[in-house]
């Protein structure tokens, strides 16, 4: 249930009530909010002549929810807004950060392209011990560096909480990937922080788990929250994943946090990528993460479905009239 207080509530009181009736206080457009479990369908009688709007909900989706905000949650970050229904901002790059080198040149690639961001992972959460787990601290390092040399905004990941300040100094969307998705103390630790958070799926999550996690960093404080679907496990092997998007459309009708898909590693394979990536466009989303390599083959990570620069030229040059024809404009 949230509870909307009146205009002009101060914060202090704000607090209060919230301790007084064990919920949440958020500020959300103007307003504080008091937000409890959705289990609870009557407000305490002692709390009306603070609250001017009440909404109960049928389940734990509330701050995120279209019953609570119609309207989609703009999320800008430097040039880039995602979730204004006029933008598909394009995040690319490769996985991992690699070398200064290999950097480089991506972020050149991107800039070239009139793009303004840069994903590449520093701490990243493999499936065996035994391969590449990132450059950790000196790859966040480069990534610093690529935002001052071009000026792009970096989307960067949080393995676990042992590193977690160190990226949200550095990324100004902090990616919260598929393993991670449940890891309460990174959900909380983001929920206190200013920086756009984007929650990618985890493979065997429900679309109600996603939007739960989304509630953990929204009710503690950070409305800021973009959710990306990256392809669920299925019976099927032949793909890496299957990319739900009956999940987005699902997620577009009924959850007011903007919607990024990423055909990179819900397909596994880069033949598939560039097909892939242009169905999502059609979809009309607000944003699309895509993995590019100066050279796939040679990749520390996900090696078989990063594109090269030339397939990415190609990509993105296919998408802006695909963008086009549903309103929207590829950035
Ligand atoms: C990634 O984006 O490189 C990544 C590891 O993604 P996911 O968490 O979706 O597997
Ligand atoms: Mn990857």
């Amino acid at each position: 249930m949230i509870l909307q207080l009146k205009p002009g509530t101060s914060e202090q009181l704000a607090h209060e009530l919230a301790e007084r009736f064990s919920a949440f206080c958020v500020f959300d457009g103007g307003h504080f909010l008091l937000v409890t479990s959705s289990s609870q369908h009557q407000a305490n009688p002692e709390t009306e002549p603070y609250v001017e709007r009440i909404q109960t909900f049928t389940d734990d989706m509330q701050l995120s929810s279209r019953r609570w905000q119609k309207q989609t949650r703009e999320v800008i970050v430097g040039n880039s807004h995602f979730g204004n229904g006029k933008s598909t901002v394009v995040m690319a790059g490769p996985c991992s950060v690699e070398s200064e080198q290999q950097i480089r040149e991506i972020s050149g690639l991107l800039v070239a392209q009139g793009l303004g961001t840069l994903r590449a992972g520093a701490f990243k959460p493999r499936t065996s011990p035994y391969t590449f787990q990132g450059m950790g601290k000196k790859g966040l390092e480069l990534l610093m560096k690529m935002k001052q040399e071009f000026g792009l905004n970096i989307i960067t990941e949080v393995r676990d909480s042992t590193h977690i300040d160190e990226v949200i100094e550095v990324a100004d969307i902090v990616q919260i990937g598929a393993k991670a998705m449940y890891d309460q103390g990174i959900l909380r630790r983001c929920g206190k922080s200013n920086r756009a958070v984007m929650i990618k799926r985890g493979f065997g999550s429900t679309l109600q788990e996603l939007v739960q996690a989304a509630e953990f960093v929204m009710s503690a404080g950070n409305l800021r929250v973009l959710l990306c679907e990256r392809g669920i496990r299925t019976f099927e092997t032949k793909t890496r994943f299957t990319l739900d998007l009956c999940g987005v459309a699902w997620l577009k009708e009924n959850c007011n946090l903007p919607v990024i898909l990423d055909p990179s590693h819900a397909m596994g394979y880069a033949y598939g990528v560039p097909d892939l990536t242009r169905a999502c466009t059609a979809m009309g989303v607000d944003g699309l993460l895509i993995e590019v390599h100066p050279d796939p083959a040679k990749a520390l990570s996900d090696a078989s479905q990063q594109l090269t620069p030339q397939q990415f030229r190609d990509l993105v040059a296919s998408l802006q009239p695909i963008a086009q024809a549903v309103g929207r404009k590829i950035s």
